[in-house]
């Protein structure tokens, strides 16, 4: 029994990564030959993608039963618009994009994309119309070059270097003895998580997806990073629908909309503007962050000084 147990263990710790850090799901499975939780139906049709506007409609979700972690969220994001979504941690926030990858199918509600329900799709035709740049990007044992063609294995060598240049991370794989053959991942190079993202964000690029989905890092990211980060995600996101489970206050200053959640409802939406005007949870979370920037900036002040 012992010995079966363990490797059933194994497999449900992997499948719980994969799931918790959105890699490529399909391959895995293959490799595990395990069964998804979610099967296309039957009758499942091809997504007809056009420009990917998504549609929340009073979605319900939990994992357990006896906790539910969205009590009814209701949301759009129009075709080339950005929403951003903010909210203290385990609110809900990376459940929304992986409910919309089609991770998890809602208890109640729906969830539609150009108005085709995402459990009435195949879940391939879905998941190629769907860019995901992961809170934590795991990168597999291959080159940097692999890692980065993944995004469209089409792709020529001088696509793979448009898109790690328009990514801002080409300086950093032109400082490195192989270059783009540089081995990644656990058994080669330890990348940073501002340099791993980047590298997802490259093969986003390379992919070209209609919808975009991005769960920002939540690790404090040096000033510089950051910038580099939102530059790259500014030319990703352009003129494609746009989810962002939002930490940086770049990304959500410029947002269409803000959905506020906490404790699996709305608490508050609309416009950066429209928020701090409000006064409430929206406003206090952004003077909170707004604090300890500054505070950061005087502390890199002193030091530089000293
Ligand atoms: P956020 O991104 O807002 O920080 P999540 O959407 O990741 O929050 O998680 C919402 C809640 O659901 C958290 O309380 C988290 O612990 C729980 N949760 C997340 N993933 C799972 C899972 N696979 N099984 C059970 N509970 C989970
Ligand atoms: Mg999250």
């Amino acid at each position: 029994l012992i010995q079966l147990a363990i490797p059933l263990n194994f497999i449900g710790f992997v499948y719980r990564e994969i799931r918790q850090g959105l890699t490529d799901i399909e391959h895995m499975f293959d490799l595990l030959d395990i069964q998804a939780e979610v099967v296309d139906r039957p009758d499942a049709k091809e997504l007809d993608i056009g420009h990917g506007a998504i549609a929340f409609k009073d979605v319900h979700f939990a994992y357990d039963a006896a906790r539910p972690i969205l009590k009814g969220i209701s949301f759009e994001v129009p075709a080339g618009k950005t929403v951003a979504v903010v909210g203290p941690s385990g609110a809900g926030k990376s459940t929304l994009s992986r409910l919309l990858y089609r991770f998890y199918d809602v208890q109640r509600g729906s969830i539609t994309v150009d108005g085709q329900d995402v459990g009435d799709v195949t879940q391939k035709s879905l998941r190629a119309a769907i860019g995901m740049v992961p809170q934590d990007t795991v990168l597999f044992n291959d080159t940097i070059a692999y890692n980065i063609r993944y995004g469209r294995m089409a792709a020529s060598d001088s696509e793979v270097e448009a898109a790690a240049e328009a990514a801002q991370i080409a300086d950093f794989i032109r400082g490195l003895p192989e270059g783009y053959r540089a081995m990644v991942g656990e058994r080669g190079l330890k990348l940073s998580g501002g340099e791993k993202q980047r590298v997802a964000i490259a093969r986003t690029i390379l992919k070209a997806p209609p919808i975009l989905i991005l769960d920002e890092a939540t690790s404090a990211l040096d000033t510089k990073t950051e910038q580099e980060i939102q530059a790259a995600l500014d030319v990703v996101s352009r003129n494609r629908t746009t989810l962002v489970i939002a930490h940086r206050l770049s990304t959500v200053i410029n947002a269409d909309e803000i959905i506020v959640l906490k404790d699996g409802v709305i608490a508050e939406r609309g416009t950066h503007g429209e928020l701090i005007d409000r006064d409430g949870l929206y406003a206090s979370m952004w003077s909170r962050q707004r604090e300890a920037t500054q505070a950061e900036e005087q502390l890199k002040r002193v030091r530089e000084r000293d």
